[in-house]
């Protein structure tokens, strides 16, 4: 490890010149208070005279308040600090692809060392408003409840909320599998959660041969504070590097609610006053910025996109909580775990009651957005209905019955395996049959069973209706006829009849 930061360090490009000198006055834990260096900003390079570096992170009249980065051995108050005027600039690159990185962007996945193509500057502003152009791609998830019901376009940034252990981290992860078929680069980046938790998912992606299209930035619990704080950062600038080559980029942070809790520890050493739950004022401003960064630039800056997928965690169902409401006031939307729902084996467990997506559907497929026009209202009055039904079992009308068996259909179809993303075309597929009826006749087994075998149905014996949808992104009548016939033609070899 420790070669591999030399070499790191000879590979940085080259310092400034030392401007100022100044000296250690305190060390609390992580955090060093300096005097003698009037001109540091924030957010600036500072070294160490044993070798340790750290970050500007605020200052107190005279004093200047360091976070440690990097450390060289221990620091004793007296020792000397320079000042190089040197803003925090990590390497980027296509090598990093495949890797796992720190939240200081060195490899710690024993692959060896990771070559540079260049080095951006960690703390960026967001592009600005006359960079960007409208949301026009979707971002297919392979999660038919999101694809249909809540749709992300590629430059949007989505919460994904919910309490512990919902399925969360799922479907962000599967989100990043689907990637395998398009030309999407992903960033996993992992905030305060235990290693285990990063293995898994490092393992999943690996087993499934993800990892080519991704990058994934550990801040684990157990790394230092400061890679904890810098992780989401670094992994911005490493999908920045991809968005300005014209890529679109998609940036999962797992999660937002243990950064929070990073900067308000680093926050109460550096002796800010606490606020709401403790949170440090400027808790609001330090995730805006970093959500801001997201978005779809305009062509003559390649046109390339950032996608965020911030993960929160709530105690109890509670959105009111002061780190979820900042975070679903600065997104583009909430896509909203239910634990009533994930206990009831409904999984994902998606509510489409607190769930939005608000401007998601800008970008959706014409055919998506045809078979999905009213899927949403109907889920929900269904859902009514159904709590309704349960208190008065007898005399139901006729369409109050069909109603039921509908919503029972679209439960089944909402319904999907861990890791088992779909493509848009047979999430497509699916969603016309429940439109046309045909699902309301079968039990949930046989609809589970239509999901996976109808669409390798179609790819075998009329391919080119899928490569036609994939082109048109819309359903004509003609692929409809054609789409009508493959349907009944499947039923007829079931020995189903078709209503
Ligand atoms: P944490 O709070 O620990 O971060 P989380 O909200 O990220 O949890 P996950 O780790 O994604 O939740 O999932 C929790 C559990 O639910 C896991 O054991 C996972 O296998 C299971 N799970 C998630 N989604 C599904 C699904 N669609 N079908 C079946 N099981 C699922
Ligand atoms: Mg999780």
């Amino acid at each position: 490890m420790s070669e591999l930061k030399k070499t790191i360090e000879s590979v940085r490009p080259p310092s400034f010149e030392i401007r100022e000198t100044g000296v250690v006055e305190s060390v609390r834990k992580f955090i060093v208070f300096a005097s003698g260096m009037p001109s540091c900003i924030n957010g600036q390079i500072v070294d160490f005279q044993n070798g340790s570096r750290g970050i500007v992170m605020g200052f107190k009249e005279d004093q200047v308040q360091i976070l440690l980065i990097s450390l060289g051995g221990e620091i004793r108050n007296g020792d000397e600090i320079y000042n190089r005027a040197e803003a925090l600039q990590l390497p980027v690159g296509e090598a990093f692809l495949g890797r796992i990185v720190s939240g200081i962007c060195e490899p710690v996945d024993e692959k060896g060392l990771i070559h540079p193509t260049d080095y951006f500057p960690v703390f960026r502003d967001a592009p600005g408003i006359m960079d960007r152009v409208p949301v026009e791609k979707t971002l297919e998830t392979g999660t038919i409840a999101i694809d249909a019901g809540i749709p992300i376009a590629l430059g949007q940034r989505q919460l994904v909320i919910g309490d512990r252990l919902t399925g969360k981290t799922t479907i962000a992860v599967d989100a990043i599998l689907n990637q395998k078929h398009t030309d999407v680069v992903c960033i996993y980046c992992c905030i305060g959660k235990p290693y285990a938790s990063l293995l898994r998912v490092v393992q999943l992606l690996s087993e499934r041969d993800a990892m080519p299209h991704t990058i994934v930035v550990s801040g684990i619990s157990s790394a230092p504070v400061a890679e904890q704080y810098l992780a989401p950062y670094t992994a911005c600038m490493l999908g920045e590097y991809f968005m300005q080559k014209g890529r679109d980029v998609l940036v999962v942070f797992d999660d937002f609610s243990k950064h929070a809790w990073v900067y308000r520890q680093i926050s109460l050493l550096l002796e800010r006053a606490p606020g709401r739950e403790a949170y440090p004022g400027d808790i609001f401003y330090i995730h805006s910025q970093l959500v801001e960064r997201a978005g779809y630039l305009k062509p003559e800056l390649k046109g390339g996109s950032m996608t965020f997928l911030p993960i929160v965690e709530i105690l109890q169902g509670d959105v009111t909580g002061y780190i979820s409401t900042n975070l679903i006031s600065m997104t583009d939307g909430q896509i909203y775990f239910n634990t009533g729902l994930f206990n009831k084996g409904v999984r994902p467990a998606v509510d489409f009651g607190l769930s939005v997506s608000r401007i998601g559907s800008k970008a959706q497929w014409a055919a998506m957005k045809e078979v999905t026009k009213s899927l949403r209202i109907d889920y929900l009055q269904y859902q009514e209905l159904l709590q309704m039904s349960q208190i008065r079992t007898s005399g139901l009308s006729k369409a109050a019955e069909a109603r039921l068996k509908r919503g029972a259909a679209m439960t089944a179809i909402l319904k999907q395996d861990k890791n088992a993303p779909a493509t848009m075309e047979q999430e497509i597929f699916i969603l016309y049959a429940l439109n046309k009826g045909i699902l309301d006749l079968l039990s949930e087994e046989q609809i589970k069973q239509f999901k996976q075998e109808f669409y390798s149905f179609v790819l075998a014996s009329e391919p080119g209706l899928i490569q036609l949808l994939r082109k048109e992104r819309a359903l004509t009548q003609e692929m409809k006829d054609k789409l009508n016939q493959k349907l009944k033609e499947y039923l007829e070899q079931k020995t189903t009849t078709i209503r």
